[in-house]
C-alpha cells in the first residue's frame, strides 16, 4: 500500500503512475473497524484502484472535547488497510487540507437541519467541506459510504448534484457486532455497563422493524422511545421514522422507502444507528 500525506504527492501518483480506473474512494476518520473494512472490500470489488483517506476533520466536530479525544491508532489502521488490500492511503495533516482560514457554505435546504443537523448544527457543512476537498484531491469515479450515517449520504448526494461532480456514490450496509450494536469508532469509549445499555438502540430499532406497519407508525415510534428511555445511562436525542427521500416525517408516499433513525448519549458517548423499515 502506498501512503501519501500531501495532495500533490497523491495526485502525482494517481496521474503519473497510471493508476487503473475506476478509482474508488473510501473516506474515513480512522480508528478502523470491520464497518470501515467492509467499505474497502466493496470498493475493491467495484474499483480497480482503492484509495482510503484517514482524516479527523475538525470542521465537522461540534464539540472540541470530542475532536481532541477522537481515537487515532495510526499504526493499527495502516496494518488493517494493508491486510484488506487497500492500494492507497491518503493521510493528510490538518494544515494540508486547511492551509488557510476559509469560508464554506453550500445551501442544501432543509435536510441539513433535520435529525443530526438539529443536534449538531454546522456538522454537515463541515462534512461537505472535507468530502468536497477529498473529491477534488482524489477525483474518484466512485465513492463509498456507510448506511450507518444515512443522513450523511443524502447530504453528500445533494452536494454532488449541486456541484455537478461526476462521481457515483455507493451505499454499504451497516456492520454490527454479534449482539446487534452498530460498529463505531466511538464504541471503545463505552465501559462494560454502558456497552450493555447501548444495545437498547439496535434492539428498539429491530423491534420497530419487526412490528412495522405504516398506519401504526406513531404508536410504534412511541413504544420504541419508551424502551430506550427506561434504560439507565441512555439519554435519547431523537428517534424518528422518516421517508428515505428527504428524511421528513411524511411517510405516506415514499419513493425510496421508510427508515427509523436514532441518536442517544450512552454515558458520555454519543451513538447513532438506523434501520430501514420498508
Ligand atoms: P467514520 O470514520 O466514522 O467517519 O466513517 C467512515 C465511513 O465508514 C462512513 O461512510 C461511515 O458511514 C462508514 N461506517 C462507519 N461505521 C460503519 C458500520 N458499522 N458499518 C458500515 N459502515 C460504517
Amino acid at each position: 500500500m502506498e501512503i501519501f500525506k500531501t495532495i500533490a504527492a497523491l495526485q502525482n501518483h494517481l496521474q503519473n503512475q497510471n493508476s487503473r480506473k475506476p478509482v474508488g474512494l473510501v473516506p474515513t476518520m480512522g480508528a478502523l473497524h470491520n464497518g470501515h473494512l467492509s467499505l474497502i472490500k466493496t470498493a475493491k470489488a467495484q474499483a480497480a484502484t482503492v484509495v482510503c483517506s484517514i482524516f479527523v476533520n475538525p470542521t465537522q466536530f461540534t464539540d472540541a472535547g470530542d475532536l481532541e479525544k477522537y481515537p487515532r491508532p495510526v499504526e493499527t489502521d495502516i496494518q488493517k488497510l494493508e491486510q484488506a488490500g487497500c492500494h492507497i492511503l491518503f493521510m493528510p495533516e490538518v494544515t494540508e487540507m486547511y492551509p488557510q482560514k476559509e469560508h464554506w457554505h453550500l445551501d442544501i435546504g432543509e435536510i441539513e437541519n433535520r435529525l443530526e443537523g438539529e443536534f449538531r448544527p454546522g456538522h454537515y457543512q463541515g462534512v461537505m467541506q472535507i468530502v468536497y476537498k477529498l473529491f477534488v484531491a482524489v477525483k474518484p469515479d466512485l465513492a463509498f459510504f456507510g448506511q450507518k450515517d444515512f443522513q450523511q449520504i443524502r447530504v453528500i448526494e445533494k452536494m454532488v448534484e449541486l456541484k455537478n461532480l461526476p462521481i457515483k456514490l455507493v451505499t454499504c450496509p451497516i456492520i454490527r457486532e454479534a449482539d446487534g450494536l452498530a460498529m463505531s469508532s466511538r464504541n471503545i469509549y463505552l465501559n462494560d455497563a454502558e456497552r450493555k445499555h447501548a444495545l437498547i438502540l439496535s434492539w428498539a430499532l429491530l423491534q420497530l422493524k419487526k412490528s412495522f406497519v405504516k398506519e401504526a407508525s406513531e404508536k410504534l415510534r412511541q413504544e420504541a422511545i419508551e424502551m430506550i428511555t427506561v434504560e439507565p445511562q441512555v439519554k435519547l436525542e431523537y428517534l424518528e421514522i422518516v421517508n428515505m427521500d428527504d428524511l421528513n416525517r411524511d411517510i405516506s408516499n415514499p419513493e425510496k422507502g421508510i427508515i427509523a433513525l436514532v441518536a442517544a448519549k450512552v454515558g458520555q458517548t454519543r451513538l447513532i444507528d438506523n434501520m430501514i423499515l420498508s
